[in-house]
């Protein structure tokens, strides 16, 4: 397997001297080395195509016995020396410690066509940050992730990747909704991959240790790999290092909010220091359009994690990250002057991007109003997000009348919709026919451009669950189908009409769809 090796992490930064996979602290280190546990029968389940060329590998490599061997821990390429990377975290906003990549393995980094690329196994055993875990994953978490990292991908949404999904061969006891039934599962593991695997905790833990010379040794890197636009470390490079993560970072959520995705665990050592989303767990997609809602169960009292705080969870992330990276600036003012930009940043951000929903491109002062006024209604009757937008492109300006027959079909019940709402949306449809006059683009001008935004296939809830039950009983097949269909979100795809449809009923409460946990 020809990989172009460029090892940066573990050649340029600080590692644990002490080589076992023994639990512990790890302190001036910026990780660990250690080794993927075996795998008793490893079975390649989908390898993504368009990753493998990223990596420069062709289709043959893939399906070779050497691959299949490192993409489940069970060789180890020339050269290379896996290792479990140190970082923090605040979890559902307490300071929580040392974490660590408890069950991630970073094989190596590789250079095709001037990316990089870390390739990193999650589920290949214990490192010292297991803490009380196993290190493994199982196989309905792992579909989770590989499909959904690649579908963000493919939405345009700044990701982690996946190159391929195996089965271990090995089971995994895992309680799912941590209520005492624990039960064997299938373990899987993904290959995951990424610029890098950095997270906000990563900086965290040593700003909580007082190690400012190994902070700094991080920042640095970081700059110097992967934002050496800024030019060389200093104070003020250290400030618009801290402006850039702000950016993406609200670049990342807004697209989220686009989207409707719910990443369920915003902690901050699931913070990209890239602005990638990271770490698929229990997350969700939003069916019913629902500001409340969040898919894991484990938030489910305080709702930390809900849609609509989203943003507003990504902007106090920030500020431990500020916080950490304080102590290099040593001057509070350029970081509080960034995270007060961002909170104006992100208004602006927002309403852009719902006029992007909503096919508008003129400024026009009441836009502000006609967007609250949208998800005031939204919010009274359960209505499907993905479906309402998608429909929303075929209304015409001219006719505000049709504008309810238009999206009838993302009501979850339509019996239900009392004629007040009725009315309500009405004067919402003219008023919205009425801004749309503003605009010189057509119908189906417009049609275009919000169908380019507003996707028609997202990875539903129950999608995933499906190619869950069916994995779980031997047959793959809809792995592959729906990864397919998720490669062209914003297509119209008639031979896939089917995943254009709404919630089943069956799939309301049952777990997996609408509840999940960490338990992964
Ligand atoms: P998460 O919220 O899934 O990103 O995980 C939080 C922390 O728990 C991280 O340090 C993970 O590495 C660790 N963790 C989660 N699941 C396991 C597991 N099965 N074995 C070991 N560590 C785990
Ligand atoms: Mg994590």
């Amino acid at each position: 397997m020809k990989l172009n090796i460029h090892d940066t992490f573990n050649k340029q930064l600080p590692a644990d001297p002490n080589k076992n996979n023994t639990i512990r602290q790890v302190t001036e280190s910026c990780f660990s080395y250690v080794s993927p546990q075996k795998t008793s029968k490893p079975v390649l389940l989908h390898t993504s195509s368009e990753m493998l060329c990223e990596l420069g590998l062709s289709s043959e490599e893939a399906t070779s016995k050497t691959f299949l061997n490192v993409v489940t821990g069970n060789e180890i390429l020339p050269n290379t020396n896996p290792y479990a990377m140190c970082y923090g975290g605040h979890q559902f906003g307490n300071w929580a410690g040392q974490l660590g990549d408890g069950r991630a393995i970073n094989l190596c980094e590789v250079k095709h066509q001037g990316k990089n690329w870390a390739l990193q196994l999650k589920g290949a055993g214990l490192t010292p940050y297991s803490r009380t875990a196993d290190g493994l994953a199982v196989l309905r978490s792992s579909i989770r992730e590989y499909l959904c990292s690649e579908a963000m991908f493919y939405l345009g949404v700044p990701t982690t990747r996946a190159l391929s999904i195996a089965l271990t061969g090995d089971e995994v006891l895992r309680d799912v909704l941590y209520n005492g039934n624990p039960a064997y599962e299938k373990g899987a593991i993904v290959c995951r991959t990424a610029a890098s695997f950095i997270r906000f905790g990563s900086f965290q833990i040593f700003a909580a240790r007082q190690d400012k010379k190994n902070l700094k040794t991080l920042v640095d890197y970081t700059i110097k790999n992967h934002y050496s636009h800024l030019g060389t470390p200093s104070k003020e490079t250290y400030s618009a290092f801290f402006n850039e993560v702000c950016e993406r970072s609200l670049a990342m959520v807004i697209h989220w909010q686009r989207v409707g995705f719910v990443h369920g665990v915003m902690n901050t050592d699931n913070m990209s220091i890239l602005g990638l989303t990271i770490d698929y767990g229990p997350y969700g997609w939003l069916e019913g359009y629902d500001h409340g809602w969040t898919p894991n169960t484990t938030d489910s009292g305080q709702k930390r994690y809900r849609y609509g705080t989203q943003p507003e969870i990504v902007h106090w992330n920030l500020y431990q990250l500020a916080n950490a990276l304080y102590p290099l600036i040593e001057t509070a003012a350029p970081l509080e002057a960034i995270l007060n930009s961002f909170g104006e940043q992100l208004a602006d951000k927002y309403i852009a991007m719902m006029k992007s929903k909503l096919g508008l491109i003129q400024e026009n002062e009441g836009d502000l109003i006609l967007i609250r006024d949208l998800e005031n209604v939204l919010l009274r009757t359960e209505t499907d997000m993905t479906i309402f937008y998608r429909n929303l492109a075929a209304f015409d300006k001219n006719n505000p009348r049709e504008g309810l027959k238009i999206i009838e079909n993302a009501f979850y019940n339509l019996d239900t919709i009392s004629e007040e709402i009725k009315q309500q949306w009405n004067v919402w449809f003219t008023g919205y026919a009425e801004r749309l006059q503003k605009e010189t683009h057509s119908n189906s001008e417009r049609k275009q451009k919000m169908n380019a935004v507003n996707p028609k296939y997202v990875l539903r809830n129950y999608m995933a669950q499906m190619a869950i039950d069916e994995a779980d009983k031997g047959n793959y097949n809809l792995i592959d189908e729906l990864y397919q269909l998720l490669k062209r979100p914003y297509s119209e795809q008639p031979e896939n009409e089917k995943w254009f449809a709404k919630r089943p009923e069956w799939a309301r409460h049952k777990v997996g769809c609408s509840m999940l946990s960490c338990s992964s």
